[in-house]
């Protein structure tokens, strides 16, 4: 695995942006066949590649839709009814969702990157950034918003398009 060069990830994003997104423009509309047994196998030579744990770029500039599940969890770990819990860490955005207030998260420890709530964190941080969970048509629409954000997201997306180039 190899820590994450911000510099160098900035720098691939500014040129291939544009290109990474017409891909999942393109392959949103007319998803190739076999597309999902590929992004699950990238997406396992992505995990070998990238520490999140030298990143962490989602919990500080992104965050977590939290649940009525999360936020029942969250909150009684920390004594605290839904309500408080909700008046001291969280709003609703355009989409009447719960988020949070803060940016970089409230639970990331800075120090080590690592969340302070990791065994009861919200369903959202836990599945993040999925890459390959529920098939690339669903997904290929959050991709576009997060490989702006998200190291592991650009190189799953770049070793696609390398894929699709190579056999054409
Ligand atoms: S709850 Fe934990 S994993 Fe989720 S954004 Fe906050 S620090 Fe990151
Ligand atoms: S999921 Fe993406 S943004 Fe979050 S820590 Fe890992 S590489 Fe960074």
């Amino acid at each position: 695995m190899q820590p994450v060069n911000f510099r160098s990830f900035k720098k691939k994003l500014s040129l291939h942006r544009k290109s990474f997104r017409q891909f999942l423009n393109k392959t949103e509309k007319d998803t190739p066949r076999g597309i999902n047994q590929l992004s699950a196998s990238i997406e396992k030579e992505v995990w070998k590649e990238v520490d999140c744990l030298t990143c962490a770029n989602c919990c500080k500039k992104m965050t977590p839709t939290f649940t009525k599940q999360d936020l029942n969890r969250i909150s009684s770990h920390f004594g605290q009814t839904p309500d408080e819990f909700k008046k001291q860490w969280l709003k609703k955005d355009s989409n009447k969702d719960l988020v949070n207030k803060n940016q970089p998260c409230q639970f990331l420890n800075l120090k080590d990157n690592k969340c302070s709530i990791y065994e009861i964190r919200p369903i959202d941080c836990a599945t993040f950034p999925h890459l390959s969970k529920k098939g690339w048509k669903l997904y290929a629409h959050v991709h576009k918003q997060n490989i702006d954000y998200c190291p592991a997201t650009f190189k799953m997306v770049e070793k696609m398009v390398a894929h699709f180039n190579e056999i054409k």
